[in-house]
């Protein structure tokens, strides 16, 4: 075995039943066989090791009251991975499926992420098991209120600072925030994603859709392409999709799919935005609606059958795994050209194989979906210089971030002779940069 193979066969042993944080290391790893071969100090200093091996694991207990009076307990989780450049960064993420492998596997891509965006921040994730749909706003903010009594002792404007993720949206912010404040008396850039009121950044909400388009938008470029008259379909109906759904909107692409976890609407004359916002956003409804209210537009119960409607680009934006094999081989059958994945590995390793073979341009989560992570950081340079920047200024850097992103992708694909793999040139570019800074704070 070499050096890779080793390491992940015994973080698999070390790990058992963690098969998403296997899922995330082998896909890494693998493709850091070039890199390590090319620098030997990284197996005398067991690099890669340590780079997969958090620096710290929190997990907690968060009991609350519901509107009964009844008493209920959930596991809350924050996953302290890397802080070779900078303090540990990485969203919450407030959803039943939630556990330990969900929490690791978002960490260590987050680690990679944070590197390619340019920006001094590491990697860390976080989360709980709690199922925000159906809950008051009073049962949220008990939950959220109970879970920052004990997050709070583990965070920090310059040792961690969480953000939000799946459930866990400005409302759930506002409330840890709150609590945050109201427990250490800090007004400071503990949380991003945080209200324009106190301490927000314009653009953040809108900046992980944005920067997806964006960088889809570059690879486009590069190969004298453009979205303009592109027909798209982008699954989930929440932050990620619903702003990459207007930014592609807006750069004259027609998206025509959306979902949410119970189906799927089709509207082959394109989604109308304002109405999804209202369902999902102001109503927190069901997709389903949005049939019922557009005449020509379809639902179907299920996911998956989403990917079976032609489309020139797919922006996977929901979750984990939702594009297997299968449903890969579907997209490639009827012409896709560009994958750009929104959400955090929604494509399985099957499915990345899939696109890499069949020539499709594949733009890996961490490097597609960075805009967010980027704009958070920048909101953290606003708080600390007490700083607004306005929605322009923002906005012009993160497309400025995400142009640098797809221009380092492409350079370490090339660099290492696999030109246009940018699952290749993504990994190695982010890594290469923590692996210097790992090796220059010595056996830490
Ligand atoms: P939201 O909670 O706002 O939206 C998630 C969407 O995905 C909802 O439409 C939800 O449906 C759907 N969904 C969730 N789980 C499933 C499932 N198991 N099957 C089918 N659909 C599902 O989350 P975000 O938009 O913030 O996050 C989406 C993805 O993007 C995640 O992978 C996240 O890690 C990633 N991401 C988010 C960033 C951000 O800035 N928000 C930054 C970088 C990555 P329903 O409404 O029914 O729950």
């Amino acid at each position: 075995m070499n050096y890779v193979e080793r390491v992940l066969d015994s973080l698999k042993k070390q790990n058992p039943n963690e098969p998403e944080f296997h899922q995330a290391a082998t896909e890494i790893l693998t493709t850091l066989a070039p890199v390590v071969e090319k620098h030997p100090e990284y197996e005398d200093q067991a690099l890669l090791e340590r780079f997969v091996e958090p620096e710290r694991v929190v997990l907690f207990r968060v009991p609350w009251v519901d509107d009964c009076g009844k008493v209920h307990v959930n596991k809350g989780y924050r996953v302290q991975f890397n802080s070779a450049i900078g303090p540990y960064k990485g969203g919450l993420r407030f959803h039943p499926s939630v556990n330990l492998s969900i929490i690791k596997f978002l960490g260590l891509e987050q680690i990679l992420k944070n590197s390619l965006t340019g920006l001094p921040i590491g990697g860390g994730k976080g989360g709980s098991d709690f199922d925000p749909k159906g809950k008051s706003n009073r049962e949220i903010m008990a939950f959220c209120q109970s879970f920052m009594t004990e997050l709070y002792r583990h965070i920090g404007a310059d040792t961690d600072v969480p953000a939000g993720d799946i459930g866990v949206g400005g409302r759930e912010i506002g409330y840890l925030f709150g609590q945050y404040k109201r427990i250490r008396d800090e007004h400071v850039g503990v949380l991003t994603g945080r209200g324009l009121s106190y301490g927000g950044s314009l653009v953040r909400t809108e900046a992980t859709g944005y920067g997806l388009v964006y960088i889809v938008n570059e690879a486009m470029k590069a190969r004298g392409d453009s979205l303009k008259g592109k027909t798209v379909i982008i699954s989930g109906s929440g932050n990620v999709a619903t702003y990459a759904c207007q930014k592609a909107q807006s750069l004259g692409a027609k998206v025509v799919a959306m979902y949410d976890s119970n189906g799927y609407i089709h509207d082959p004359d394109g989604i109308k935005l304002d109405l999804i916002k209202d369902i999902k956003e102001v109503k927190r409804g069901r997709i389903k609606e949005y049939a019922d209210r557009v005449e020509g537009a379809t639902y179907k119960e299920g996911c998956s059958g989403i990917w079976s409607i032609p489309c020139d680009v797919a922006l996977p934006c929901a979750t984990q795994n939702e594009i297997d094999e299968k449903s890969a081989a579907t997209l490639v059958k009827n012409g896709v050209k560009y994958v750009g994945e929104g959400a955090n590995m929604p494509s399985t390793l099957g499915a990345i194989d899939v696109f890499l073979k069949s020539g499709v341009v594949f733009l890996p989560a961490k490097a597609a979906n960075a805009g967010g992570v980027a704009t958070s950081a920048l909101e953290m340079a606003q708080s600390s210089g007490r700083m607004f920047w306005s929605f322009e200024e923002v906005d012009a850097k993160l497309r400025n971030i995400m142009a640098n992103i797809y221009r380092n992708i492409d350079k370490a694909a090339k660099d290492y002779g696999f030109d246009g793999n940018y699952v290749m040139g993504a990994n190695i570019a982010g890594f290469v940069k923590v692996a210097e800074a790992m090796l220059a704070h010595g056996i830490v």
